[in-house]
Parts: C-alpha cells; structure tokens; sequence
C-alpha cells in the first residue's frame, strides 16, 4: 500500500505557532512597505461599510475605529492579512482560523513586537499619505 503523505496543520503544537510567527514577522519585514492606520477604513467596492483591514499592493490598512468599536486588537488583523500574503491560496475561513488560534497561542512578548512593528511603519508614512484612500 503507497504511504500517504499528510501535512501536519500549520498550527498542531507549540513549535508550530512559533514556525508561524517567525514566517509571518519575515513576510513583514520583506514584502510589506506600509502599514496604514486609518480612522475609518472604507471597503473600495461597498464605501458604506467599515473594514477591519486590507491589503493591497503590499501595504496593509487598518481601521481603528472598527477595531474600537468591536474591541479587537489591531495586531489581530496585522496577523490576518500577513496569512493572506504569505499564504495568497488559502481560503478566507481557514485564514480566519489560523488568526485567531495564532493570537490565542501567541506570548504576550511577541505580540507587542507585532504591536512595535505597526508603530514602526507607521512612524514611517508621510502625513499626507495617512490621507489616501486604497486603490479599488
Ligand atoms: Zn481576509
């Protein structure tokens, strides 16, 4: 009988999250130019609703005001649109998964380091970029 070859998940024990954290701290530091903070981040293609964040041309945008209002850590989001760029065929649901469980696992320490990394970049943008709105 042939050998099945199964993946393990990406997240099935305590080295996997943090084989997880260093890929996706590397997607960081080597594919992405930006981090955008925005006040209201609109989606491009139905305005009148508000995002969490999105990822466009290797810039990442954050919505503070959806995060505020729901309570939810901007790093959060951070780790759910560097899964969409490292890994651009999952499917969103598993994505959403993956994000969730890795926060959940995640040291406090390395997620203040994602927390500094958003400063960072965002120390980094000209003010009158803070201002654009993303691309449709
Ligand atoms: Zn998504």
């Amino acid at each position: 009988m042939p050998r099945i070859y199964k993946r393990r998940p990406l997240l099935s024990n305590e080295e996997g999250v943090k084989r997880l954290a260093k890929r996706l701290t590397r997607t960081l530091k080597k594919k992405i130019d930006a981090i955008y903070v925005k006040k209201i981040l609109r989606d491009p293609d139905k305005p009148h609703k508000d995002l969490y964040g999105l990822l466009v041309d290797n810039k990442i945008y954050l919505g503070k005001r959806k995060h505020q209002k729901t309570k939810t850590p901007l790093v959060m989001t951070l780790i759910h649109e560097l899964i969409h760029e490292a890994f651009p065929s999952m499917p969103e649901k598993i994505v959403l998964n993956t994000e969730r469980k890795l926060y959940r696992c995640l040291a406090e320490t390395e997620k203040l380091r994602l927390k500094k990394y958003i400063n960072i970049f965002k120390a980094q943008i000209p003010t009158h970029e803070i201002k654009h709105t993303p691309p449709r």
